[in-house]
């Protein structure tokens, strides 16, 4: 890289096949811009002269051609690099194209990508790549996050799918007009992994019928991102999300033992699916407990004031009792005289129960559900979230932010268990 420096902005050359990785703290602004050549970030092109902020981000700027780059603003940290995976993941996404091809001609059914691997070593660094790839190709594939510990579509605690018809915005994210959104209320599947499992069979349902009435959809297939839990319950989690949304390529990164594992199981229960073995690209930046749960925080301050602030939410009241709010999940256990010989009795992991206390809701997210009635929480998605601020035991009211005024589409409301404090 070559840098000219004098105080104010910079001008940065990259060779060709390299990439400039930065990170800009929370708070902090680095503004870019593409002087000459061809750039891209993380799939997404950079225009000649545009100007994008970079802020509270970890990104790396790719060129394939080379690039002279403007930036103004001080990252907090730096540098170059010609070792990248770019080579590799540009070659999958030319076998996820030639699928992809043959399928709108089949009238037939698009790849269907899971990418698995250990937390931070770039699996939704690759998802958004692929994505970007495939939207500029022409196609419109579905991204899913399973990743429930960060929720990149919505709030974590969630699992959703959404269209992907643009490329993603480097400042702003994934476009998240209509997303399928289904609340486990939790950012650990282990605290009700039959919920999770659950809520991943509703998700692969309605995908399904999605793909049936839209040919270039089905074509365009599924990118899906996976938490990084993957031993014990969290690799029995991965194999139940193979099987559900039927994934017949999966990509494992950074991680010998798993491929192995996976490529041997899946040649068993599913011979048709691909498993394929990736680097962890040594860009990618390992976040501690702290910065994982500051980033949930931050996720859910985005999803109610926008990534740039640009949002106003409103703080409304509503009197509890015309809420119904409920929790899933410690349903009694049955009588073990009602059980077959040689069953244990069990708490019913999705059952519901109606909240009665306000105060446990305090600081939690609630989502308000589409279901017609309570019986259905669990089968229909949900249509956005509010955030509970305050609770008056004494006037019997709660206080909530919600993404914007007016009444709520229903007052049926499913319960979260984690607590997040918002400023
Ligand atoms: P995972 O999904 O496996 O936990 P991510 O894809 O979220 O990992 O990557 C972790 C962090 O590293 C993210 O902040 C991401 O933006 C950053 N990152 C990924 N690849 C690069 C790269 N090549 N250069 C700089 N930062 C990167």
């Amino acid at each position: 890289m070559a840098a000219a420096d004098g105080g104010g902005p910079q001008q940065l050359t990259l060779e060709p096949q390299h990439e400039l990785r930065m990170e800009v703290d929370w708070g902090k602004q680095v503004h870019l811009q593409l002087v000459s050549g061809q750039a891209e970030v993380f799939g997404t092109a950079l225009d000649l002269g545009e100007r994008v902020s970079i802020g509270g981000q970890k990104v790396a700027v790719f060129t394939w051609e080379g690039c002279t780059l403007q930036m103004d603003g001080e990252p907090d940290m730096m540098y170059t690099s010609d070792e990248t995976p770019m080579g590799q993941y540009v070659s999958i996404h030319d076998v996820l194209d030639a699928r992809r091809q043959e399928a709108l001609k089949a009238k037939g059914e698009g790849p269907r990508t899971f990418v698995v691997g250990p937390t931070d070593v770039g699996k939704s660094t690759l998802c958004k790549i692929l994505l970007n790839y495939a939207v500029r190709s022409g196609w419109a594939p579905t991204f899913v996050d399973m990743d429930i510990g960060q929720g990149s579509i919505t709030v974590p605690g969630c699992i959703a799918a959404t269209p992907v018809e643009a490329p993603i915005d480097i400042e702003d994210g994934l476009p998240v007009d209509a997303p399928l959104v289904y609340y486990t209320g939790t950012p650990t599947p282990s605290d009700n992994p039959a919920l999770y499992k659950h809520l991943v069979d509703r998700l692969a349902n309605v995908l399904d019928a999605r793909a049936q009435s839209d040919a270039q959809v089905r074509a365009s297939g599924l990118v899906v991102n996976s938490m990084g839990w993957i031993v014990e319950l969290g690799y029995e989690l991965l194999k139940h999300t193979v099987q559900a949304l039927k994934c017949d390529v999966v990509l494992v990164v950074g991680d010998e033992r798993l491929y192995s594992q996976l490529s041997m199981e899946l040649k068993r229960s599913s011979p048709s699916t691909q498993v394929l073995k990736l680097a962890r690209s040594g860009g990618v930046v390992v976040r501690s407990r702290e910065l994982r749960a500051q980033a949930r925080k931050v996720r859910v301050e985005e999803y109610f004031y926008g990534y740039r602030k640009e949002l106003s939410p409103a703080s409304q009241t509503a009197r509890f009792d015309e809420l119904q709010v409920y929790r899933v999940g410690g349903g009694p256990r049955a009588p073990t005289s009602a059980l077959p010989i040689g069953a244990t009795s069990v708490a019913d992991p999705l059952k519901l129960s109606r909240v009665a206390n306000p105060q446990e809701l305090l600081y939690t997210l609630l989502a308000v559900s589409h279901a017609p009635q309570p019986e259905l929480l669990l089968s229909v998605d949900v249509a956005g979230f509010i955030y509970v601020q305050d609770v008056d035991l004494a006037k019997g009211t709660i206080t909530y932010l919600a993404p914007c005024a007016g009444p709520l589409p229903s007052p049926l409301l499913l319960a979260g268990s984690f607590k997040t404090y918002l400023d």
